[in-house]
C-alpha cells in the first residue's frame, strides 16, 4: 500500500512563488519527499509526459464546453483537441517546473485528492487547484492559454510508474526515515 507518485509544480505555480506553500501541504500530510528537482523541459520531453493521444479526450471536452457556453466554432473536434494539447505543451514548457516524487500510504490517491479537480473552477476549496486557481479548462481552451491549474499529480499506479521513470533516474530517488514517521504511519 506504500506508493510513490509524481507531482509537478507547473510553470504558473513556480512563477507565482507557490513552491514552498504546495510542498508544505504534502509534507504536513505526512507524504515523504523522496526525489526533487527543478527542470525547464523541452517540447520533446513534454510530449512524453503528455502524450499526443490526450488530444482526443481534450477535443470532446472542448467541443462540449463550447456548446455549453453558447459559443461557435468552425473547427472539428479533432482540431480543437489538437489545439488544446498544443496549448498545454506550450504552457508546460514556458518556464521551469519543480518535479517531486512523494511517498506514502496510498500516496497516489491522497495526492490526487489534495490536488483537486482538473478544472480549477470545479475544484473544492482546501485543494491546491481549488485554493490557488479559478479558471476553467474551457476558458483555457478558448483563450489558448494552456490549462493553468498549478500542479500535476499522477492519476493511477501505471501513470505514476511511467512518469517517475521519465522524470527521475533510479539513483535520484532516495530512502530515508522521517522523524515523524512513527506518528504518521504507526511504524
Ligand atoms: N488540460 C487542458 N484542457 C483540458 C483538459 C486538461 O488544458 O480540457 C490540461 C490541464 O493542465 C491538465 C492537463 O491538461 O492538468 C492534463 O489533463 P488530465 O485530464 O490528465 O488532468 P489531470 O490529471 O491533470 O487532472
Ligand atoms: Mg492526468
Amino acid at each position: 500500500m506504500i506508493e510513490k507518485t509524481l507531482i509537478l509544480i507547473k510553470p504558473d505555480g513556480v512563477q507565482r512563488g507557490l513552491v514552498g506553500e504546495i510542498l508544505g501541504r504534502f509534507e504536513r500530510k505526512g507524504m515523504k519527499i523522496v526525489g526533487m528537482k527543478m527542470v525547464h523541459i523541452n517540447r520533446e520531453f513534454a510530449e512524453e509526459h503528455y502524450p499526443k493521444d490526450m488530444a482526443k479526450l481534450f477535443g470532446k471536452k472542448t467541443l462540449e464546453g463550447i456548446k455549453e457556453f453558447g459559443l461557435n466554432t468552425a473547427k472539428s473536434e479533432k482540431e480543437l483537441g489538437e489545439k488544446t494539447w498544443e496549448d498545454l505543451i506550450n504552457f508546460i514548457t514556458e518556464s521551469p517546473v519543480v518535479a517531486v516524487v512523494l511517498e506514502g500510504v496510498h500516496a497516489i490517491k491522497n495526492v490526487r485528492i489534495m490536488t483537486g479537480s482538473t478544472s480549477p473552477h470545479e475544484a473544492s476549496p482546501g485543494t491546491i487547484r481549488g485554493d490557488y486557481a479559478h479558471v476553467s479548462m474551457i476558458y483555457s481552451s478558448v483563450t489558448g492559454t494552456g490549462g493553468r491549474n498549478v500542479v500535476h499529480a499522477s492519476g493511477s499506479v501505471e501513470d505514476a510508474k511511467r512518469e517517475i521513470a521519465l522524470w527521475f533516474k533510479p539513483e535520484e530517488i532516495h530512502e530515508y526515515k522521517r522523524a515523524d514517521e512513527f506518528h504518521t504511519t504507526g511504524r
